[in-house]
Formats: C-alpha cells, sequence, structure tokens
C-alpha cells in the first residue's frame, strides 16, 4: 500500500459526472476507509450545502457525512473564523454560502454599510444592485474575500459564467484584488490538512483537472493522482509535469495504490 493517510477526492468528473456515479466510485471509498484512510470530498462550489453533497453522494451509494466534504464555501467560513475577529460580512452568493457564514456565527448582514468584509460566491441570483453595494463596500476599504476563481462552468448549454466572472467585474469595477480560498489556491489546502488531521506528504490529492487540482496538490507539496475520466484528456498532459499517478479511473487508481 502507498503510505499516505488521506486522500481529497474531487467531486464533479472524478466521482461522478451530473447525477451518475462514475466507474467504482463507491468500492473506492469504501476500500479506502476500511484501510484506515480518511477522505475528504473537495469542491470549488460555494452554491451548495455540505448536507446537499452528503445526500447527493449517498443516493448514489458512496458513503459521505457532512464531514467529510469541503466546500469553498465551508472552507471559507473557517478561514474567516480563524483570521478576523467578529467581522460583519456581506455576502453575494447562494444556500451553500450563506450557510455555512451562519453555521460558524459570522454575522451577516446586506446593508454595505454595516459590513466591513465582502465575500464573494457563485450567485445565480446576482443583481447590479449587489454588485454595485459590494462595490461601495471595497472602495469604503472593506475586506475582500473569494470562495473560488473558476471563471466558468461547463453544463448541457455549454460553458456558463461562474464566481470568476463575477469578481472579474468587482476587479473592474474597483482596482480590488480578492484573497482568494478554492483551489488551485492555498486557503483550501491548509482546511483540508487541518480537517484530515494529515501532513501533504502523507496526503493524496484526486481530481480531472490538471489546471486545478494537480496544481493545487504540486503546489502544496501533496502526492497527486489524475483521472481522465473527467476534463483533463492524456493528450492535454503532453510535455507537463507528471501527477504521481495518470489512470483511467479509480478502480486502476485502487489497483495502483494498493499494490
Ligand atoms: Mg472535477
Amino acid at each position: 500500500m502507498v503510505d499516505i493517510e488521506g486522500i481529497i477526492l474531487d467531486l464533479d468528473g472524478t466521482i461522478y459526472r451530473g447525477n451518475t456515479p462514475l466507474t467504482f466510485a463507491g468500492e473506492f471509498v469504501n476500500k479506502v476507509k476500511q484501510k484506515g484512510i480518511r477522505i475528504l470530498f473537495l469542491t470549488n462550489n460555494s452554491q451548495r450545502t455540505t448536507l446537499y453533497y452528503s445526500r447527493k453522494l449517498k443516493k448514489m451509494g458512496i458513503d459521505a457525512s457532512e464531514d467529510e466534504i469541503l466546500t469553498s464555501a465551508k472552507a471559507t467560513a473557517l478561514y474567516i473564523k480563524e483570521h478576523y475577529e467578529n467581522p460583519w460580512v456581506f455576502p453575494i452568493g447562494e444556500d451553500g454560502l450563506l450557510t455555512e457564514l451562519i453555521k460558524h456565527n459570522i454575522h451577516v448582514t446586506f446593508d454595505w454599510r454595516m459590513s466591513s468584509m465582502l465575500v464573494v460566491g457563485y450567485d445565480t441570483n446576482i443583481t447590479y444592485k449587489k454588485l454595485k453595494d459590494a462595490a461601495l463596500l471595497l472602495e469604503n476599504g472593506g475586506i475582500f474575500i473569494a470562495c473560488n476563481p473558476d471563471k466558468s462552468l461547463p453544463t448541457e448549454e455549454g460553458n456558463i459564467p461562474g464566481n470568476g466572472a463575477q469578481l472579474a467585474f468587482l476587479k473592474e469595477a474597483t482596482g480590488r484584488e480578492p484573497y482568494i480560498i478554492g483551489k488551485p489556491h492555498m486557503p483550501i489546502v491548509k482546511e483540508a490538512l487541518s480537517i484530515l488531521n494529515t501532513t501533504t506528504e502523507k496526503t493524496l490529492i484526486v481530481g480531472d483537472r490538471y489546471e486545478t487540482d494537480i496544481l493545487t496538490g504540486f503546489r502544496a507539496g501533496m502526492k497527486t493522482a489524475l483521472v481522465l475520466t473527467g476534463a483533463t484528456k492524456k493528450n492535454d498532459i503532453h510535455n507537463r509535469r507528471r501527477p504521481d499517478f495518470t489512470v483511467q479511473n479509480l478502480e486502476e487508481l485502487w489497483k495502483r495504490l494498493s499494490k
């Protein structure tokens, strides 16, 4: 068995695609846990709650408690708790972000004049008013934190604007740069390692997107596994630094890990 104590598992393109589990996903999770290796499911998505993901995974027959799920929204709330004393947060975001802020006893207000910090997550109900108020908060010295930098999201309709596009609007309007929590930035990794209670050397990150999952692993000094079930194809990594494992699916990864 490869010497690891924890695995960070990406969700979309790694564990499932849409509502369909990918090959061996449930078995992989069970077998890893049986070996005493801890698992953390990690997503840059801040829109949904950990409860949503836990239920979604359970419906697919994949055993996952809320404590085993880290969204960029939860990582953001944990980060704020650790680094700031009683900020009043003006949020742009949906259920996933609001739930985590409230769960972590962070003050939330929709009046920018009352707030000291702007937190931006993906928000499909974004309006000019919200963006305007956010920009005014930034102009007035508000702290600027973003859940994740993803510029677009792949959907059946095509690529649609993601949180990165909302951030671009605010950056353009104010000249301010956000502090970003999600992959490929390090704050989410720190939170993940702290939850897993592992060191970088003894942690494996598994994902389907080279630019985020694998680069995050390289930057943090973790072991890396690229599964070719999602965004990145084998030809895309030609001439690039190789992950420790490049595999067709989680079944092949399990075989390689358990050797
Ligand atoms: Mg993915």
